[in-house]
């Protein structure tokens, strides 16, 4: 049966990572589509740590852009040459640094971001792509014929009809909720992040991440930065500014001895982060809620006329090392884009005529690497230890090594094995091995 007319082909919510890149490819491949968008701008009130891994952008652009997309004018922040693992008690601080040539290489790199500017270049894109953007307006509903089928949209006084509609509102999607039958996630799913940045000039900024010109590191801090509770903290280089953040989930928050506000406030003056920050002015505060639970809380992606694409479907990943956000966004708004365009052009936009989004979500990294972790978020969020005795033992055990007070010293292995015992060997050793099975 031929479709019936309607204002646009797709409608795009949101014109975020998700969002930008399912307008533009739907745009590449001849659909009309139009991009409605809360913010002023885009990225006016988005939030991230962040870091982008650059892969699935790359993907879409070696499909799609005909060579019209310059990655050098891209304006990522810097290349991540450097990754920090830390891990911090009150006194102490112990950091992995890693360095190597593949993490620059192309394909597999990964950039600094600072969203206000990435999102508006993504939005520039949009635009020149030949979509119609109607921004500083949030998308109060979604229209639906007598079965149920998804039509449009109402935004303001406007009702605006589309083929299909992709939802890539982002975290805290009402419109899913409301319309599309999303559950509310638990509080144990969703965490808080506060994020601040500091502006320093580039010089500073490589000094004192010890690394080459133009390149940026990205550190991640467990245990006292959130004060003990299950969380993190995170600080990446940007060309002139370090973002310093930090997530916990709000059932563990509420745990806390004290609020997201005062840790991050002791997170900026524990000596492992005040060098790092000191003199910076702070020109910028934020605050949003990410998604924490993995692929257990992947919400249904395909419905009659929708799509759910990026982290309003829940599409993000913090396995404690790194967080993934969004790559996934990008690679599901490409995927929805192309699963929306193929059903217009089979004049089947159901459920079924959209399935081919699913399909491509399941048989690409999205998917596979949500299921690879799904047993990482219970993993981590019952395993205080990490949090708490584990950096504190980490502190005694260098403590031990380093600290030389002219008192004889008894051999490194008796030193170290009281500190280790304390804690119990077999559970330590129980406790590590189940968190590299969930990882
Ligand atoms: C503290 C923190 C740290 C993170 N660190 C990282 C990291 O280092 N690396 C990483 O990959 N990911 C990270 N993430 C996750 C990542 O930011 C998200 O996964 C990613 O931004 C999702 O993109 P999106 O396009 O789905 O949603 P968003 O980027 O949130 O975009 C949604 C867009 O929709 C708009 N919108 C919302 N509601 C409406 C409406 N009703 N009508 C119209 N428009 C609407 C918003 O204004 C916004 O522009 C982090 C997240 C947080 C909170």
């Amino acid at each position: 049966m031929a479709l019936e007319e309607r204002d646009f082909d797709v409608i795009v919510v949101g014109c975020g990572c998700a969002g930008a890149i399912a307008a533009y490819v739907a745009a590449k491949k001849g659909k009309s589509v139009l991009v409605v968008e809360r913010g002023e701008y885009a990225g006016a009130k988005n939030m991230t740590g962040g870091r982008i891994y650059a892969h699935s952008l790359r993907a879409v652009f070696d499909e799609y852009a005909d060579g019209e997309v310059d990655w050098d004018e891209i304006p990522f922040e810097r290349k991540i040459t450097h990754e920090r693992i830390a891990m911090m008690d009150p006194a102490s601080n112990m950091t992995i640094d890693y360095t190597s040539e593949n993490l620059g290489e192309a394909g597999q790199e990964s950039y600094s971001v600072l969203r206000g500017e990435f999102d508006q270049w993504l939005m520039g894109l949009v635009e020149e792509g030949g979509c119609e953007i109607i921004p500083g307006i949030a998308v109060e509903a979604l229209l639906k014929d007598e079965g149920g089928c998804v039509t449009g949209i109402r935004a303001g006084e406007d009702e605006i009809t589309a083929h299909v509609v992709i939802v890539a509102e982002g975290q805290n999607s009402l419109l899913a909720e409301r319309f599309l039958g999303a559950p509310r996630p638990k509080a144990n799913q969703m965490a808080v992040g506060i994020k601040e940045v500091f502006e320093l000039d580039e010089k500073t900024i490589e000094d004192r991440f010890l690394t080459p010109e133009g390149e940026g590191a990205a550190m991640l801090f467990v245990g006292d930065c959130t004060h003990g509770v299950v969380g993190g903290g995170f600080m990446y280089a940007n060309k002139t500014s370090v973002s310093l953040g930090l997530v916990s989930t709000i059932s563990e928050m509420e745990k806390a001895d004290t609020t997201i506000y005062q840790a991050m406030e002791d997170f900026k003056n524990h000596p492992a982060v005040a060098p790092i920050i000191r003199g910076a002015e702070m020109v910028e505060h934020s605050g949003h809620m990410v998604s924490e639970g993995g692929a257990e809380m992947v919400s249904e992606l395909v419905h009659d006329g929708a799509l759910v694409a990026g982290d309003a479907a829940m599409l993000c990943m913090n396995l404690g090392y790194m967080v993934r956000g969004m790559d996934l966004a990008v690679a599901s708004g490409r995927f929805a884009a192309e699963a929306a365009c193929e059903a217009i052009d089979a004049e089947n936009v159901s459920r079924a005529g959209l399935a081919g989004y699913k399909t491509r979500m399941d048989g690409s990294f999205v998917m596979k690497d949500l299921r690879t972790f799904a047993k990482w978020p219970h993993t981590m969020e019952t395993w205080e230890r990490m949090f708490t005795d584990y950096p504190k033992m980490v502190g005694e055990i260098f403590d031990s090594m380093f600290v030389v007070d002219g008192t004889p010293q008894q051999p490194l292995r008796k030193r170290i094995m009281p500190i280790v015992k304390q804690r119990g060997l077999f559970k330590l050793a129980k406790e590590v091995k189940g968190a590299l099975s969930a990882l």
